[in-house]
C-alpha cells in the first residue's frame, strides 16, 4: 500500500509539471499568427504514415537512417509496457495487462528485443557524437549546450533500457516458470541470476521497476526543455506540415484588399466598420510574434540533426546561411521574449528581434529558396517560409531589400516591368526593323 501511495505521488508531481510545462508552451503558441486551414485529413494521414511511422526520409541515410527508425519503432513498443508499470503502480497489480494474451507476449518480446537494438543503437549514437568529427554536427549554431543536451538525453535514454532489461531479467529469475509474457533477450540475462536468493532478485527487480519509471518520468519532464522534445512534436509536425507546393506564398490579405479596391473602389466601402476594427497587420516577420504556430511546432519538433544544413547549397559554397540555425533561434528567441509578450500584451519590446539580432539580412538572402532543406527535414519542417516571411518584412517595410530587388520593385511599380523603360518604350527595339504591322 505504501508502495502504491509512493508511486501516485510521484505520478501526480510527473504529470503536474509536465502539464505546466505544456500549458507554457500552449500560451507560446496563443502569441502566433494563423498559418493556414488544417484540411485534407486523408492526405495528412497517409503523409503521417509514410513519413512518421514508416520513417520515409530518415531512410535515405540507410545505416544510421535505419538504426535511428528502429529507436523510433522500439520506443512505440515499448511505450505499451510503460503503460503498464503506470497502472500497476497505481492499482498494485503485476503485469496487469497480461489480460490481453496474447497480444501481451507478442508486443512484450518486441519490446524486450526493441530493448537490446536501442542500446546497442544509442551506444553508436554516443561513440559518433563523442569520437567521429561528423560534420553535420557541427555549425556555429550547435553550441557546446546544444552537445551536452543531445548527449545527456541519449545518456538517459542508455539508462531507460538498462533498466528495463534489469526489471524484466529480475522479474523472470524471481518467478522461475510462472511468469506471463516473452522476454527473449532478459531470459539470457535471468539465467545469470538464477543462482541469486529470492530476496536479492526480488530487490534486483523493483530496483530496476523504480529506476526505470522514474527516468520515464524524468525524461518526459526534460524532453519540453531539449532538442529530443522530437519525442513528442513529431508526429504532429508531420501530419500539420503544409501541403501546398513548398516555398509557395500566402497571400497577406491586407495587400489583397489594397489591390481589390484598385479594381473595384466600391469595395473599399463593404466591410469598412469590420475592417476598422482590425488593426494593420505587419509585412512579414520581424519577430516571432509575426511568425505562425507552424514556425514554432517545427522549431519545437527540430532534432537538430543537421540533414536540411548539410544539403543547403548556399551553406555547402561558404555562406553564412544555416537552415536548422533558423529553427534553433526561433525556438531561443521564443523564449526569451514570450514572457514578456505574455505579461505586458504584444506592444511588448525588449529592443531585440529574430531578423537583426539572431537572424542576419546575409542570412535571408542567401538563400536560393531551392526547398532542399525542406525536402531533406526527416520532420517535414518548412524553412523557406520562415526565410521568405522575413524577406517580406524588409522588402515591403523597410525597402531595404538588395539594390537589384529594390530596382526591379520599383520598375514594376513605374512601367508595369522589371525593366526601367517606360511601356511606350517597348518596341523600339524593333524601330530599325522592317516589320509591317
Ligand atoms: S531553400 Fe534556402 S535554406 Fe533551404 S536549402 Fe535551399 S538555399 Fe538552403
Ligand atoms: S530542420 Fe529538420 S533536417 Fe534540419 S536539423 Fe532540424 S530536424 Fe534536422
Amino acid at each position: 500500500m505504501l508502495k502504491q501511495i509512493i508511486f501516485i505521488l510521484v505520478t501526480l508531481l510527473s504529470v503536474g509539471a509536465l502539464s505546466f510545462s505544456f500549458f507554457k508552451i500552449y500560451k507560446n503558441f496563443k502569441l502566433l499568427k494563423h498559418a493556414y486551414p488544417v484540411k485534407d485529413h486523408a492526405k495528412r494521414f497517409i503523409r503521417l504514415f509514410k513519413v512518421g511511422f514508416a520513417q520515409n526520409k530518415i531512410l535515405r541515410f540507410p545505416v544510421i537512417g535505419f538504426l535511428h527508425a528502429l529507436v523510433f519503432w522500439g520506443f512505440l513498443a515499448i511505450a505499451f509496457g510503460s503503460l503498464e508499470i503506470i497502472v500497476d503502480g497505481i492499482f498494485g497489480t503485476d503485469r496487469y495487462f497480461s489480460i490481453f494474451e496474447p497480444i501481451y507476449s507478442i508486443v512484450m518480446a518486441t519490446g524486450d528485443i526493441f530493448g537490446l537494438i536501442i542500446l546497442v543503437g544509442v551506444l553508436i549514437f554516443i561513440f559518433r557524437r563523442t569520437f567521429m568529427n561528423i560534420k553535420r554536427f557541427q555549425g556555429k549554431e550547435m553550441t557546446h549546450k546544444a552537445h551536452k543536451d543531445a548527449s545527456f538525453a541519449l545518456f538517459l535514454i542508455l539508462l531507460l533500457m538498462i533498466t528495463l532489461l534489469g526489471m524484466n531479467s529480475g522479474y523472470l529469475a524471481l518467478h522461475q516458470e510462472h511468469y506471463v509474457g516473452i522476454y527473449p533477450v532478459s531470459n539470457f540475462i535471468a539465467e545469470i541470476l538464477a543462482g541469486l536468493s529470492t530476496e536479492t532478485l526480488h530487490i534486483i527487480e523493483q530496483i530496476n521497476w523504480w529506476l526505470h519509471i522514474l527516468l520515464i518520468f524524468f525524461f518526459a519532464n526534460y524532453l519540453p526543455y531539449s532538442k529530443h522534445f522530437h519525442v513528442f512534436m513529431s508526429l504532429p509536425s508531420v501530419y500539420f506540415s503544409r501541403l501546398t507546393p513548398l516555398t509557395q506564398m500566402t497571400n497577406m490579405e491586407s495587400v489583397t484588399k489594397e489591390v481589390k479596391i484598385m479594381l473595384d473602389p466600391n469595395a473599399a466601402y463593404a466591410n469598412s466598420s469590420e475592417d476598422e476594427e482590425k488593426e494593420i497587420e505587419r509585412f512579414g516577420m520581424k519577430d516571432i510574434e509575426d511568425g505562425t504556430w507552424k514556425n514554432y511546432l517545427d522549431s519545437l519538433t527540430c532534432t537538430q540533426c543537421g540533414r536540411c544544413t548539410s544539403v543547403c547549397p548556399a551553406n555547402i559554397t561558404g555562406k553564412q546561411l544555416s537552415p536548422r540555425k533558423l529553427l534553433i533561434d526561433f525556438r531561443a528567441r521564443m523564449n526569451e521574449k514570450s514572457k514578456g509578450l505574455i505579461k505586458e500584451g504584444k506592444n511588448y519590446n525588449d529592443n531585440k528581434s529574430y531578423l537583426g539580432d539572431y537572424i542576419t539580412a546575409e542570412e535571408i538572402w542567401a538563400c536560393t529558396t531551392c526547398n532542399a532543406c525542406a525536402m531533406e527535414c526527416p520532420v517535414n519542417i518548412d524553412h523557406p517560409s520562415i526565410i521568405m516571411d522575413m524577406r517580406r518584412y524588409v522588402f515591403m517595410e523597410e525597402a531595404a531589400a538588395p539594390s537589384l530587388l529594390n530596382s526591379m520593385s520599383t520598375n514594376i511599380e513605374n512601367n508595369g516591368a522589371p525593366w526601367q523603360y517606360p511601356p511606350t518604350d517597348r518596341l523600339k527595339w524593333a524601330d530599325n526593323l522592317f516589320i509591317n504591322n
